[in-house]
């Protein structure tokens, strides 16, 4: 996003990428452009303003599937019920286009969802984008834009100088601003100024502040036969989104007990060839588990079946990323200056798919 939105002002771009295609957080999300979860005020606005770019950057890169589908997050009980009216009550309800819905309601706008619930809060904000193929998609308007964007896949960053980057060839490549979009990776080229400055929470008296990461567990079936047309959301992902943090939100249940302890809530999102990505756990201690939990797996699936009211069709992948998110603070996501003319961008958490036009767009203000 950064290339992209370097490119819209004129500035000409050498994009290194240390893989031969992006393998990272950007290409494992779910790809949801998602306002309705978001804190209010400038967390909020960010989304806002990233969920304008997106949809004029895929009027230019159609390939990256852009389409305002909204969500739907599903309530199973009177208390997940009582915590979405209250949030649909609040002053930035209209900005986020939310509306509660009854079980009727939410089967009118979304027919595919023929299981058992008690209503729903409609999110007309939200949107999706392709996550396995936006990447591409982007670099082609890139290069469509002239010789003025350079793609270097299996480059890696491995040393700064002010303005300067070399390359693991021993290539230097030099510019008015080096952007360092290193993601989860905490060593490395960003390693030292990390260490040195103190910004990971993992830090010797960061007291939890500062950057950590995240793993999460997703899957993704064939295609479903039906059509869903938007995203869905269980009333878990009411207990993870600041947005719901409402006066009634301490009444709601607990968790089941497996969603309790992998941080589990439901997330389904409709691929373009009719497969469901759904997802997801949340861990946060490391060293993080290598292997992929088969009861969390259990848990999503029983979900999505029983708001879908049908068998799900068979699993065809599983994977687990790994994002940074900046955690005790205010900010919404890293930025330092790591050499003069050289910014760290990294830690936006699980708002990164959403968010970064936007946070690329600040960086070139
Ligand atoms: C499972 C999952 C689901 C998510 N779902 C959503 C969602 O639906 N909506 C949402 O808004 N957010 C979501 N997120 C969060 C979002 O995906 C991330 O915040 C975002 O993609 C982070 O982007 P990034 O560019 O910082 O990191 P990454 O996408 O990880 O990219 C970092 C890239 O830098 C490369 N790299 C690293 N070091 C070097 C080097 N030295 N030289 C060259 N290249 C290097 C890596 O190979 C990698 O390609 C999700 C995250 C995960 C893991």
């Amino acid at each position: 996003m950064h290339a992209v939105l370097a490119r819209r002002r004129g500035l000409a771009v050498t994009h290194l990428e240390r893989e031969p295609e992006g393998r990272g957080a950007s290409v494992r999300n779910f790809g949801l452009v998602w306002v309705s979860g978001r804190r209010a005020g400038p967390e909020l606005a960010l989304a806002l303003r990233a969920r304008e770019l997106w949809e004029s950057i895929a009027a230019d890169a159609p390939g990256t599937g852009f389409r305002p589908h909204g969500s739907l997050t599903i309530a199973s009980s009177q208390a997940e019920l009582a915590v979405m009216r209250e949030a649909a009550d609040l002053p930035d309800a209209k900005q986020r286009q939310f509306e509660v819905l009854s079980a009727d309601g939410v089967r009118e706008v979304n027919p595919a969802l023929q299981g058992e619930f008690l209503g729903g809060l409609w999110c007309r904000a939200d949107a999706i984008v392709e996550p396995r193929v936006a990447l591409p998609a982007l670099r082609s308007w890139l290069s469509s834009t002239g010789p003025g964007y350079e793609w270097l896949p299996g480059h890696e960053a491995v040393e700064t100088a002010a303005n300067g980057v070399r390359d693991h060839l021993g290539q230097w490549h030099r510019g008015d601003l080096v952007v360092l979009c290193t993601g989860a990776n905490f060593t490395g080229i960003a390693g030292p100024h990390l260490a040195e400055s103190g910004a990971l929470a993992s830090a010797p008296g960061a007291e939890g502040r500062g950057l950590r990461r995240v793993r999460l567990q997703m899957l993704q079936t064939l295609p479903f036969p039906g059509r869903l047309t938007t995203s869905i959301a269980d009333g878990d992902s009411l207990r993870y989104y600041p947005a719901y943090n409402v006066p009634s939100l301490p009444s709601l249940p607990p968790q089941a007990a497996v969603a309790a302890a992998n941080r589990a809530q439901l997330l389904l999102v409709q691929r373009l060839d009719g497969s469901l990505t759904i997802g997801d756990t949340h861990e946060y201690d490391e060293p993080f588990g290598f292997d992929v939990k088969e009861d969390a797996y259990d848990h999503l699936l029983d979900r999505a079946s029983a708001l879908l009211g049908t068998a799900l069709p068979r699993v065809q992948r599983r994977w687990a990323g790994v994002y940074s998110e900046v955690t005790g603070t205010s900010a919404l996501y890293h930025r330092s200056v790591v050499k003069p003319g050289v910014v760290l961008v990294t830690g936006p958490g699980g708002r990164g798919m959403t968010c970064s036009p936007a946070i690329a767009e600040e960086t070139f203000l």
